[in-house]
């Protein structure tokens, strides 16, 4: 009998579980998913775009998985708070592996970044999310033209939903408030800004190409700027990826305007140096010209260019945050480990280890934490007969719930998914996302005055 405790319910944490399940070598293991959120699934919740509803319905998947007879969720557990430390964690686990992913946004470094309206593309995206640690009113959307720093998938989510119109994201689950906002949005313009060339766009082909496919947008591309890039003019030698995207740019610079109530202004070679402002507030974004330096980076020309913008997302990636009582290095946003086996000193830490974006930073797309979680549970199974050896604390959950806090489980979870359809049906549509703490609570049935919606609320 093995029990494993995961952190962290998003996919590395459900491919995690399963595979723990799924191996022969410990038949008896038993698996608690916990999560700080009352609500599973990580960022296929909170972070897939809600119009992306085919990689949504990945959530079925993930929740097969999670109602497994040897795997339970426990939700509204916070781990690293003070009620419940690492080493907290581990006198009531044989083992426990933290898949916590890169919560945070990584900064610009350039002055101006606090100016209001300049966001992280983190923040934008957990508000149309429906994250219950963002304010429903967030983002009022009166800007005409906004400016997207940086040249990821995140960054062209978060064009296409600029771009969009209201009535496309009816059918989906976002939250009424930012449907609202998006339906008064005045936003006309799109700047998506990489700092280097077209052919090193870190976005995938399939979401770059839907840009396209937007009924009331134009993606307006500059051939000159494309030209610049000396793997435009022979792409042969690029990854199959970057030369299909350098595809679509040719022949978006190919066409002749076509109209539209908005325009994606997809731009490259240009890296920011200052956010502008006024009276507090941005008013625009200034970047330097660069060029190839003929080592796949860029060098500045010392030329500049200023877009004007009243909002500005910063979407150039995200990092890891530490766990308190956890190692952590700050270089790289991850917790130091080996195949997954947490290093303290450089040594592995008995029972301790990761899986995902905090094991190996925020990269690949969602099926890449498969192979990252199979071998994380492949060293946890190595090291089973030490670890079954650990006393342990008979029941956790009575233990957490001893120490004040408040465990959302399976039942909870369902009662919030029926809370959500039924204010769907209420306001005429699909389920529509409950994004605040105390309603998640309440529809989990969890008392308001617990100690663990305090620190939340
Ligand atoms: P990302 O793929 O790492 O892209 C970050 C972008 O920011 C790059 O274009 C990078 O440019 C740029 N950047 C970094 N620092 C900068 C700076 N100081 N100034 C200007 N630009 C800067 O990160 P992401 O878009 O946040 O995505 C994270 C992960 O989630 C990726 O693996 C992504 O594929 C995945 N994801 C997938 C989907 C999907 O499959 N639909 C959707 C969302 C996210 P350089 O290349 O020059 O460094």
């Amino acid at each position: 009998m093995l029990r494993v405790a995961v952190v962290g319910s998003g996919p590395s944490g459900v491919y995690t579980a399963q595979s723990l399940v799924q191996q022969n070598e410990v038949p008896g293991v038993r698996v608690d998913v916990l999560d700080r959120l009352p609500c599973p699934y990580g960022l296929v919740r909170y972070g897939v775009a809600p119009d992306h509803e085919k990689i949504k319905s990945l959530q079925g998947a993930l929740r097969t998985v999670l109602e497994h007879d040897r795997i339970g969720f426990v939700g509204n557990v916070e781990v690293g708070g003070p009620e419940l430390p690492p080493g907290r964690l581990l006198e009531l686990y044989h083992a426990v592996v933290y898949c916590v992913g890169a919560a945070k946004d990584r900064r610009l470094g350039v002055p101006g970044e606090d100016l209001a309206g300049s966001h992280s593309a983190t923040e934008f995206v957990s508000w149309y999310s429906a994250h219950p640690d963002t304010a429903a009113e967030g983002f009022a959307l009166g800007a005409r033209s906004a400016v997207v720093v940086g040249a990821g998938n995140v960054a062209v989510d978060v064009t296409r939903i600029l771009a969009r119109g209201a009535d496309e994201l009816l059918p989906t689950d976002m939250p009424q408030s930012a449907l609202g906002a998006l339906a008064l949005s005045q936003v006309r313009d799109v700047h998506m800004v990489a700092r280097r060339g077209p052919s090193q766009g870190k976005f995938t082909t399939k979401e770059l190409r839907e840009l396209g496919s937007l009924p009331d947008a134009e993606v307006i591309v500059d051939a000159a700027e494309l030209a610049l890039d000396p793997a435009f003019q022979d792409p042969s030698g690029l990854p199959a990826v970057n030369r299909r995207n350098v595809e679509a740019l040719r022949n978006w610079a190919a066409q002749p305007p076509r109209g539209g109530a908005r325009r994606i202004h997809l731009r490259f070679y240009l890296r920011p140096v200052e956010l502008l402002g006024a009276v507090g507030r941005v008013t625009g974004v200034r970047f330097e010209h660069t060029m190839p330096d003929g080592l796949g980076g860029v060098t500045g020309t010392g030329t500049y260019e200023e877009i004007e913008a009243q909002l500005v997302l910063r979407s150039v990636g995200y990092r890891g945050v530490p766990i308190p009582g956890l190692p952590f290095d700050p270089a790289h946003g991850t917790v130091p480990n080996a195949a997954g086996r947490v290093l303290r000193g450089g040594v592995p830490s008995p029972g301790e280890y990761v899986a995902g974006w905090i094991k190996r930073g925020p990269t690949g797309v969602i099926g890449t934490n498969r192979p990252c979680a199979k071998e994380t549970v492949t060293s946890l199974i190595a090291d089973a007969e030490l670890l079954g050896g650990r006393q342990i604390a008979a029941e956790p959950l009575e233990v957490l719930r001893d120490s004040g806090l408040r465990p959302v489980q399976w039942p909870g979870w369902l009662a919030i998914e029926d809370a959500e359809a039924a204010l769907g049906r209420s306001l005429g549509r699909r389920s529509v996302k409950i994004g605040d703490w105390p309603g998640l609570l309440t529809a989990a049935g969890v008392p308001e005055e617990s100690p663990s919606a305090a620190p939340h609320s």
